[in-house]
């Protein structure tokens, strides 16, 4: 049976954690067919069917579906839940209100945040922050299954030339209404697609001190995150934690600046490529994770390092 990709996207184009599920999918095999459901949406689906190894592209256009509220796009998916066998969407805000929602409607077990696929129906899954990694097989018809995209390579954007089929788009289930969308705004890159990520921790010391890092991530073009306890602390908006509870991140290269390394913080961001840490603690337990470690105070090295570059 074919594979049933669920696209997140902004109506104008694919979000990135799109190409990583589609990469997942195609290590479950079969043909693979991408959502697009959405509001105007066509640039999406136009740049959906380019993407490698996509077989088909559903487009399901209406006004009820311009916001991706989690009933409406449920709904949307189980119109044609019956001819897939299995059915991703990134592990993302998006994805992990929607799956759940198809999943219990279908009466089959929801298999959340895969990080590999073993066969058609086993895959495996981090659990207890990471610490554990669960081998889980699934004997339902239809899996729903919600993927980690950090571990994934995304497939390309381009070399793919998929039909585009028009669906009838669900009713509305007027359950819930969109209100309004605060977007916070940034020149960096996006944390979750960034290739470098600069990130501080309750060593900062204070929000003003934060700053002391934006012109290393302007040398590096890196977005910058933050640790829980400094976003506690309100040293950075909250949209910056990565971790357990925040974002789960795998750059090219992540740099941490006064974070020690508790398993939370490293359950978001231990699969970087390359992990430089600095702090002034030689026993901090990032050393543990980091390929660079370097023992010092953090406001002697940024102004060095930044310097350098
Ligand atoms: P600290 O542990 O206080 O470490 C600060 C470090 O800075 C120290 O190692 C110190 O040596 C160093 N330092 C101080 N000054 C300097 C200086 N001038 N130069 C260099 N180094 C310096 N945490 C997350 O990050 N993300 C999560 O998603 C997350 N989720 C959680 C979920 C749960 C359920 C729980 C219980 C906790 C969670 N936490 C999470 C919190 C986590 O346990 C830690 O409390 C937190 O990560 C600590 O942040 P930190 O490393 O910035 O602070």
């Amino acid at each position: 049976m074919s594979v049933l990709v669920i696209a997140e996207h902004d109506n104008q184009s694919i979000k990135p954690a799109t190409l990583n599920t589609i990469a997942a999918a195609q290590k479950i095999g079969g043909d693979i067919h991408v959502l697009v459901s959405g509001k105007a949406c066509g640039a999406a689906a136009e740049q959906a069917a380019k993407a490698a190894g996509v077989a088909k592209v559903l487009v399901a256009d209406s006004d009820s579906l311009g916001d991706q509220l989690a009933e409406n796009l449920a709904a949307q998916i189980l119109a044609i839940a019956g001819n897939y066998g299995h059915i991703l969407a990134p592990a993302t805000s998006v994805g992990k209100n929607v799956l759940p929602r198809v999943a219990a409607k279908l009466d089959v077990a929801q298999i959340s945040d895969i990080i590999s696929v073993e066969s058609a129906d086993t895959f495996t899954r981090p659990i207890y922050a990471g610490n554990v990694i669960a081998t889980v097989q699934s004997s339902d018809s239809t899996k729903v299954i919600t993927v980690r995209t950090t571990a994934f390579d995304p497939v390309a954007t381009e070399g793919g030339s998929a039909a585009i089929e028009n669906l009838s788009a669900a009713a509305d289930s007027g359950k819930s209404t969109f209100v309004s969308r605060e977007v916070a705004k940034s020149d960096r890159p996006e944390l979750t697609a960034a290739g470098t990520i600069i990130s501080g921790g309750r060593g900062m010391g204070s929000a003003e001190n934060f700053s002391v890092l934006n012109p290393l991530a302007d040398k590096l073009n890196a977005a910058i995150g933050a640790s829980r306890a400094a976003v506690d602390a309100g040293y950075a908006p909250n949209d910056w934690q990565v971790g357990q509870t925040g974002k789960i991140v795998a750059p090219q290269l992540y740099m941490a600046f006064g974070i020690s390394g508790a398993i939370q913080h490293l359950a978001g961001m231990k699969d970087s490529k390359v992990i430089v840490a600095v702090n002034k603690d030689p026993e901090a337990p990032i050393f543990g994770v980091a390929d660079y470690g370097l023992v010092g105070d953090l406001f002697d090295v940024v102004p060095q390092l930044t310097e350098k570059l």
